[in-house]
């Protein structure tokens, strides 16, 4: 069976996990912070915090950047629900834009056409692994006052050129306020379930930290009511915070990740390069392979992009190669192939058509993209003979072998 991602775990993996249930701490110990300083270095951003899972991050960052009722937020609509439930969760209004019929991201002039006086924040997806244009995404965000926050969780380890031909890493935040990943097993680097909200802001890098536990501090500093949290030393006359207080200052959440999880992700994070490197091996294969078949479409990496590879989303016009999409994946499951649809339009989920009172045909590229994708099998374990018997049973099922 060749499922369209699963993770890669070795020996040392499972070793780092291993020493930690033989620690002192499973959660809340010294593992997590090692791996958000490994994460934020490795991206080259100031502050990193992991929190418990991809949609927290994203919960958390919208929070931060003071999403709140009456706010809209602009995403993009071929993306995980994640990405727009999110501002949904601090109360604000998800407003969708059409995405770019090459690269399938956020086209950045239909964000231009949604933005109200009621926009508060854009969170551009890179989808697949490639780096939206966040030079112009920021200019946008710029010039209408706006938060970026960019959902990364496809992203992990992209790059991209900016017009000073400098080379940004994504998660860098050189063009956002706050970047976002996921550690899902399918994706680039996995903690079972897991996440992180990257920031070059302390502001928004202190009040994720606060909400990822209860809204609750321990910082003797930051204590509001003093009568409760300190007591006078008779013999010095010096106020000592009293050592079972706590202060609860926000609503926050139990988004915490633990450090059993971390120690995953950090001996993970060692292999991202390779990670990619075979992924992008892979689809460069696929690329070759399925060059100048009729019917199809491949994905496109525009200069001065590097994508991370995450998803393998080929076009393939169904109604021109006469089959529908769910004859061909289901004559590729009994092969032992499978394949994935990424994703059906957020808009026209049964919750946003019958709550929100979105439409069919209000994203008309986003809709034609989705009658046509299909996601193949990429992930690092994929072997050369797996990576042939793909693209020998998808150009069987094309007609084109
Ligand atoms: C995976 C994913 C998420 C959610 O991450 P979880 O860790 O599963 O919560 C959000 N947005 C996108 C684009 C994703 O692919």
């Amino acid at each position: 069976m060749i499922p369209y991602g699963r993770q890669f775990i070795d020996e040392d993996d499972i070793q780092a996990v291993i020493n930690v249930l033989k620690s002192d701490w499973l959660t809340q110990g010294p593992v997590i912070e090692q791996f958000e300083r490994s994460l934020a270095d490795y991206c080259g951003a100031k502050y990193a915090v992991a929190v418990s899972s991809g949609t927290a991050a994203l919960h958390l960052s919208c929070l931060a950047a003071g999403i709140r009722h009456g706010d809209e937020a602009i995403t993009s609509p071929i993306t995980f629900v994640a990405s727009a439930n999110c501002v949904l969760y601090c109360g604000g209004s998800p407003v969708f834009a059409d995405i770019d019929k090459n690269t399938y991201n956020i086209d950045h002039y239909e964000i231009k056409k949604k933005i109200t006086p009621r926009t508060k924040a854009i969170i551009p997806v890179h989808f697949a692994g490639l780096p939206c244009d966040m030079e112009e995404i920021k200019n946008i965000a710029s010039r209408h006052d706006l938060i970026t926050i960019e959902d990364a969780c496809h992203a992990l380890g992209s790059e991209w050129m900016d017009s000073h031909r400098r080379l940004n890493k994504t998660g860098s935040c050189s063009y956002s306020d706050m970047t976002v990943f996921s550690f899902h097993p399918v994706k680039h680097i996995t903690t079972g379930e897991g996440g992180a909200v990257l920031t070059n802001n302390s502001e928004y890098y202190k009040k994720v930290l606060l909400l990822r536990n209860h809204g609750i501090t321990k910082d003797p500093e930051k204590y509001t009511n003093r009568d409760l949290a300190f007591s006078l030393n008779p013999e010095s006359l010096i106020l000592n915070p009293n050592s079972w207080y706590y202060e609860m200052q926000e609503l926050g959440f139990n988004y915490r990740i633990t450090d059993i999880q971390c120690a995953l992700g950090l001996s993970q994070l060692k292999k991202l390069d390779l990670f990619i490197k075979r992924r992008r091996h892979i689809t460069n294969i696929y690329n070759s392979a399925f060059a100048n078949i009729e019917h199809v479409k491949l994905p496109v990496e525009p200069e001065g992009k590097k994508s991370s590879c995450h998803l393998y989303a080929m076009q393939i016009d169904f109604e021109e190669l006469g089959k529908t999409r769910a004859a061909f994946i289901n004559a590729l499951k009994e092969k032992g192939i499978f394949t994935q649809v990424h994703y059906i339009p957020v808009h026209l989920q049964p919750f946003y058509t019958k709550r929100y009172g979105f439409k069919e045909k209000e994203y008309p590229v986003a809709e034609r993209y989705y009658t046509k994708t299909i996601s193949l099998p990429v992930y690092p374990g994929m072997t050369d003979e797996d990576l042939e018997r793909v693209i020998y049973s998808v150009k069987g099922c094309l007609h084109a072998g």
